[in-house]
């Protein structure tokens, strides 16, 4: 029987605690990409602020659809393809972000993997609307698995029948592209923040911007600091999505090894100035757990990354011990 449910559309691991607004900051909330976003303009008139503010909507939204694999955009067109074994056409900025899911694929050791679709369908994690409250059949994980689900064949051009879900990579490309898109715009200096997982584009107000880490077991930080201008923080966690039997939880994070939500960690923040690289890192990162993540954190050359795992200690880099205070 389930004893909890929660689906939470996204929980912020990390706390803002110093942006302060005064005469010269935008702030701009709305909500895209199942989760609230804010972005926060300092330094620029307001018209020109909101109306960058107001692209950068326009832009997740547009994403949002063309990159979720569940309804009826692009991706999802590209899924339909692939499933009845035609060659789908793909858009030059979905070719792009596919190529670099299968490099960081390659990179993760298979940790992250952008094909894992059909799991997420079997767990029934890609139904916001009525979460799931039961384990799949084993044979069902297993005749999944067996097909060994992986994007490296789509980058050699052939077409294979995977299901395509970029939802582990998604974020960290749209900050990517947020931050291009304000520099464009000549917006000097934001925060752009998806749900917890933000970016920041120059100093804020001449200081950088300084953040907590908080813990996910409870409302504690565990440690605060500054995030430097160009820096990503991005965070992975089983606090997300999740249902709980007999008091164990499942999540929306799955090892690709076992097709199972990863049982032994709770949380990871990478911070890194490729959002790409940082959103990839930390699903990995927490697929990995505590006993692969100074291997990982090496080949990906991380130097500021953090992971808890069940047991509830903290493990991080050495770069990152130095920067927490
Ligand atoms: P994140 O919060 O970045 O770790 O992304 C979680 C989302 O990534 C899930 O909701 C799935 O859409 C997808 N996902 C789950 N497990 C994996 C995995 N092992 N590799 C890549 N993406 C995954
Ligand atoms: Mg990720």
């Amino acid at each position: 029987m389930p004893s909890t449910r929660s689906f939470t559309s996204a929980f912020a691991a990390l706390l803002l605690l110093a942006a302060c607004e005064g005469d010269t900051t935008t702030r701009h909330d709305f909500v895209a990409l199942g989760t609230t976003v804010s972005v926060t303009i300092y330094n620029a008139p307001r018209d020109r602020a909101l109306d960058a503010a107001t692209r950068i909507e326009a832009l997740l939204q547009h994403r949002g659809r063309d990159w979720y694999p569940w309804a009826d955009g692009e991706l999802a067109r590209v899924n339909a393809a692939l499933a009845s074994g035609k060659m789908p056409d793909i858009s030059a900025e979905l070719a792009t972000l596919l190529d670099e899911a299968a490099r960081l694929e390659i990179l993760t050791d298979g940790r992250f993997n952008a094909a894992l679709g059909d799991l997420q369908l079997a767990w029934g994690f890609d139904n916001i609307a009525s979460p799931p409250d039961a384990i799949p059949a084993t044979a069902t994980i297993q005749a999944i698995l067996d097909r060994g689900p992986s994007l490296r064949p789509f980058s050699n051009g052939k077409p294979e029948s995977v299901t395509i879900d970029l939802g582990g990579i998604a974020k960290g490309a749209l900050l990517a592209e947020s931050a291009q898109r304000l520099a464009e715009l000549n917006i000097e200096k934001a925060i752009v923040n998806l749900g917890g997982d933000l970016l920041v584009v120059g100093d804020v107000d001449g200081r950088p911007a300084h953040i907590g880490i908080r813990s996910p077991f409870d409302e504690t930080v565990l440690g605060g600091l500054d995030i430097r201008p160009g820096e990503a923080v991005i965070s992975s966690g089983n606090y997300e999505r999740f249902f709980e039997i007999d008091g164990k939880r499942y999540h929306h994070i799955l090892d690709p090894a076992t097709g199972f939500p990863v049982p032994h960690t709770v949380a990871v923040t990478v911070i890194h100035t490729d959002p790409v690289l940082a959103d990839a890192a930390a699903t990995a990162l927490l697929v990995g757990g505590a006993k692969n993540f100074d291997t990982l954190a090496d080949k990906l050359d991380l130097e500021y990354a953090l992971l808890i795992p069940s047991s509830g200690d903290v493990v991080l880099t050495a770069g990152l011990r130095d920067r927490l205070n």
